[in-house]
């Protein structure tokens, strides 16, 4: 654009995102294009290179554009959810290839990882993510993916970034980093060496609880990306026009957002750290968190929103949860509301979460009404 200066720093991009004056009208933001379809010119060739929306129209590759440059990568695609583009990402895989995962992460990637494993005939190992060498020892000549979430659901482990990378380029492997809690204001995971970075879109990018997506970014823009990007036009897994443009806009504020849900959240951590009715307080941004040293190298600006409580007694933990008048008591997380959940509740009985422990997605509000809020239901729990 005339007159900008042509690198301006993340941030900025990311406030300005939808920057677009239109000349006719001066609107500072562009429509939404709905159009399913897109007509051909004089010589039948696509006018600006549409032909189909499920192939992702204008909207959708406006988000893609801006993804792509926040993420410093070669390529971005957006999906109609997270678990759209997970899904998409694992239908590259062959009857035979060997996937590393972790053992706590994202359960919905965790079951279709199985559930490939029993109807493809992938090969699956986990790997304790609260071992820095574990993940080294469960890698073999075989590998072909190596999928990390780093900080991990719900005690926030940590995975070295780079370590990994290493690991996983050492036998050909590719590496895939689930970042939806660590969103690219503070980790570039493909600047760390991630082959791919995944985010669910429904959470920080969005926002505002009121959209789902998924986000996929590559380091290269090579054969299996090209077989990933006509996998989501054949499964119809794109994002909607209009849950694109509520991405941009969520995308915007991002950086505002993250940052004061991340200051937020170590006062509450610190607030509970030493509390008599509180067991742990499990944060990566907590000097005493087993992941902080890494942490504080991959996460350079601000450790995110989500902590989780450990309470003395899993009855303590519910009524915490049916008690808050602040946090509302949901599932999901990144968005502006603060919200508390009792985690083995919602993941089943085959969760390996302990039942004293409760998740919080700390949202931007002011923090003391947060920490009243905690209190007065600590206060009247059993
Ligand atoms: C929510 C979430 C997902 C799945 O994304 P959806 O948008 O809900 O499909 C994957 N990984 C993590 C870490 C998540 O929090």
């Amino acid at each position: 654009m005339p007159g900008r200066p042509n690198r301006l720093s993340a941030a900025t991009r990311a406030a300005q995102a939808l920057r677009h004056i239109d000349e006719i009208t001066g609107a500072v933001t562009p429509a939404i294009e709905l159009s399913s379809t897109f007509a051909r010119d004089g010589d039948y060739a696509p006018r600006q290179s549409y032909i189909y929306a499920r192939d992702g129209g204008p909207t959708v590759q406006q988000a893609e554009k801006i993804l792509a440059d926040l993420e410093g990568a070669a390529g971005a695609l957006v999906f109609a959810s997270g678990m759209a583009a997970v899904v998409t990402l694992l239908e590259t895989l062959n009857t035979g290839d060997h996937v590393v995962a972790q053992k706590v992460m994202y359960h919905g990637a965790i079951d279709w990882l199985k559930h490939l494993k029993a109807k493809r005939g992938i090969k699956l190992s986990f790997f304790d993510q609260s071992d820095e060498k574990a993940l080294e020892n469960t890698i073999t000549d075989e590998t072909k993916l190596v999928w990390v979430e780093t900080p991990s659901n719900p005690s926030w482990d940590v995975v070295d970034i780079r370590a990994a990378a290493g690991a996983a380029h050492a036998v050909g492997a590719r590496l895939v980093v689930d970042s939806t809690v660590a969103p690219p204001c503070t980790t570039m995971a493909l600047e760390l060496g991630a082959d791919y970075v995944f985010h669910s879109g429904t959470k920080y990018f969005g926002g505002h609880s009121d959209i789902s997506a998924g986000v996929l970014a590559c380091a290269k823009g090579d054969a299996q990306w090209g077989e990933i990007t006509l996998l989501r036009k054949q499964l119809g897994n794109v994002i909607r026009p209009f849950d694109a443009w509520l991405l941009i806009r969520g995308l915007r504020t991002l950086y505002l957002r993250y940052e004061r849900a991340s200051e937020n959240a170590l006062k509450i951590a610190r607030h509970f750290e030493n509390h008599p009715k509180i067991a742990q307080v499990l944060y990566p941004g907590l000097p005493g968190h087993p992941g902080h040293d890494i942490a504080a190298r991959q996460m350079t600006c601000g450790f995110g929103g989500m902590l989780s409580l450990l309470t003395h007694s899993a009855s303590a933990a519910h009524d915490l949860a049916r008690f808050t008048q602040v946090f509302i008591p949901a599932t999901s997380l990144g968005g502006v509301e603060s919200l508390i959940e009792h985690r083995k509740a919602v993941e089943g009985v085959n969760s390996v979460v302990p039942d004293t422990l409760l998740r919080l997605s700390i949202g931007i509000e002011a923090v003391d009404d947060l920490i009243n809020d905690l209190e007065q239901a600590l206060e009247r729990a059993q």
